[in-house]
């Protein structure tokens, strides 16, 4: 059917930047820095937390754009401490629910119903809201006595069916705006594209919301990837003596052994170096982790297993031994450089023969869990092969990232996280922009056209790489079954250097001439994602927009040009992803340590 994108127009307040809300003169700050020492054990807050937190508490509805692991939690947990009356948060985690006895339910609905309710936060799931009458009752009961403070959206981008993990019960959280028109409502997201963004606003109702985002790039930290050779460890070797010797880092290395040998070599080599992976005994981890918080060793050899609640400010590089699973999880790991904000290094050591190694450690279920996905991970397990194809599908755009040898690492990271950025403002610190010297200015609209031109022929229903493949002429299996190979413009861009259509393709996706929708066969169901034509923007195209892109001046300018049929290799896309899943679990830990909450 045709697909008419919707064009919103949405009223809302940029709050990053307004110094009302960094004040410290309000009436809970005294209160909110106790408890966030006392309850949580912060020395301090994350950028943006003090300023969402005064929004919230101020009464404003609020919609917070913060990268995985920022601390979102905090910024709704803390004020639900503090704040009279019970605050309701929608996680999308369907299994605490459902795992939950009826008994169990009436019990906290009762409580819920006391004049001295002990819970301060209620987890429910979106399922629960859209479903339960007696969860709707309860609420209103609890709005009537003034004791419904607020209600949180965590992974809010879940609304939007533009976004990268639609959740039809998501859509149903707009009645609560309706029923409870002057609760705050708090939403709050790491992944967010400007129409993702908008349909969130729209679809909870939001009023003169405050937006909250930050950049998910990191200035300081330099990124490079470097083909990984036989010679890898005398490469490491080399690089800590030349740019960071007897300073702090972190190796990440793919199993147990790796972190073993990549250890032992370095500490061969002269440097104070330990390892780090899941099968130690806690105490053997607590015991290298503190030595080297206290400085005592200056490198470890860890699986991603190492990392999470570390807050060394002075880790001054972060080496990939091998491919990392995802761009979300490696921009996460490379987060863990320069706290300080000094100058550090990320540097990644690829090859394509580690892609199949992963791959096949992945299919084995063999490869250590960072613990924040893990949960998730876990909470999929009856459907294992979704997950598996989810992990393959992350672990293709990342070696589709080390293959790039021509973008900018950081814009080919945002671009993950919704975010535009310009290259030019990378100044030179990865190795593709530092590369790079001199650039040509290429007009790519004629290959643009085509490339929505064929969107349409295909009938707007495949994704981003199988356009990719019958444009370059691929003669797959899957090409022939749908008969692609008779598309008039198949094999079009089968002139145009490596990589090159894919980048336009690419482009296409990020300026919204094109629009990828997720499709899912059924709740947490397999995922795919599908390429439509954003008609209003492409008619600009038609109207005599160009679209210019820079290329090294050493590639050739070339033309389309629709001619004989050669196979193509699968490509992959580069940098924007066809689907992204990260989804962080609530994490039970805190809420039974704060012993307030209660789940539904
Ligand atoms: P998000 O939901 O944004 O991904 P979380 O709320 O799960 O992030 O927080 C990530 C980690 O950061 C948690 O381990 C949390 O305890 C920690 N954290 C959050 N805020 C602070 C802070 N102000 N100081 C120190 N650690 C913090
Ligand atoms: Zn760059
Ligand atoms: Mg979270």
């Amino acid at each position: 059917e045709a697909f008419v994108p919707k064009i919103i127009e949405v009223n809302y307040i940029e709050g990053s930047g307004d110094k009302r809300w960094s004040s410290r003169d309000f009436p809970w700050t005294k209160e909110l820095e106790v408890n966030n020492k006392r309850v949580f054990g912060n020395h301090s807050f994350r950028p943006n937390q003090r300023e969402v937190i005064n929004a919230t508490m101020s009464g404003c509805d609020v919609f917070v754009l913060m990268p995985t692991g920022g601390g979102k939690s905090l910024t709704y947990q803390l004020p639900a401490l503090i704040c009279p009356g019970i605050t309701l948060a929608n996680i999308p985690a369907a299994y605490l629910s459902a795992n939950m006895e009826w008994a169990e339910q009436q019990e906290i609905l009762r409580e819920l119903n006391s004049d001295c309710c002990k819970y301060k936060l209620l987890y429910v799931t979106p399922e629960k809201v859209a479903k339960s009458d007696v969860l709707l009752r309860q609420l209103d009961n609890l709005h009537v006595r003034e004791l419904l403070a607020r209600i949180v959206i965590d992974e809010a981008h879940c609304v939007s069916q533009w976004g990268h993990d639609f959740r039809p019960d998501y859509q149903g959280l707009g009645i609560l705006k309706q029923k409870f028109p002057n609760t705050p409502v708090l939403a709050l997201t790491a992944t967010a594209t400007a129409s993702v963004k908008e349909d969130v606003v729209q679809a909870l109702g939001l009023v003169n919301c405050i937006i909250f985002r930050q950049s998910f790039n990191r200035p300081n930290l330099w990124y490079s990837v470097i083909p990984k050779t036989k010679k890898c460890l005398e490469d490491i070797d080399k690089f800590i003596r030349e740019n960071h010797f007897d300073e702090c880092g972190i190796i990440y290395c793919l199993s147990r052994m790796d972190c073993e040998k990549v250890a032992e070599k370095l500490r061969e080599c002269g440097h104070k170096c330990a390892f780090y992976h899941g099968t130690m005994d806690p105490a053997q981890r607590a015991s290298v982790q503190k030595q080297w918080s206290k400085d005592e060793i200056n490198i470890i050899c860890a699986t991603v297993a190492f990392g999470m609640g570390i807050n060394k400010p002075d880790v001054r590089f972060v080496i990939h031994h091998s491919l990392p699973k995802s761009i979300e999880g490696y921009h996460q790991e490379c987060g863990r450089a320069g706290r300080d904000g000094q100058r550090s290094s990320c540097v990644l050591y690829y090859n394509y023969s580690d892609y199949i190694r992963v791959k096949h450690m992945l299919s084995q279920g063999a490869i250590e869990q960072s613990p924040m996905t893990s949960g998730y991970n876990r909470s999929n397990m009856t459907n294992s092969g979704r997950v598996l194809e989810t992990n393959t599908e992350n672990l293709m755009r990342m070696v589709s990232y080390c293959e790039n040898d021509v973008d900018c690492r950081r814009l080919l990271q945002l671009v993950h996280f919704g975010e535009k950025f310009n290259s030019s403002t990378c100044q030179k610190t990865c190795d593709n922009c530092l590369k790079i010297t001199s650039f040509i200015e290429k007009d790519v609209t004629e290959i643009a056209k085509q490339l929505v031109e064929l969107v349409k022929l295909m009938g707007q229903r495949f994704s981003s790489s199988h356009i990719l493949e019958v444009y370059r002429g691929s003669l797959s299996q899957l090409v022939k079954k749908h008969r692609h190979e008779t598309v008039s413009l198949h094999g079009a861009g089968k002139r145009l250097g490596k990589g090159e259509a894919s980048r336009v393709l690419h482009h296409l996706v990020v300026e919204d001439f094109l629009v990828e929708e997720v499709k899912k066969s059924d709740y947490y169901g397999s995922v795919s994602s599908i390429l439509k034509v954003n008609e209003p923007k492409v008619r600009n195209l038609y109207a005599g927009q160009r679209i210019i892109l820079r290329f090294p001046s050493s590639v050739k300018a070339s033309k389309p040009g629709k001619s004989d049929i050669t196979p193509a290799k699968g490509s992959l896309t580069s940098g924007k992803p066809n689907v992204t899943l990260i989804d962080t679990p609530p994490e039970p830990q805190t809420e039974v340590d704060l012993n307030l909450s209660a789940k539904l």
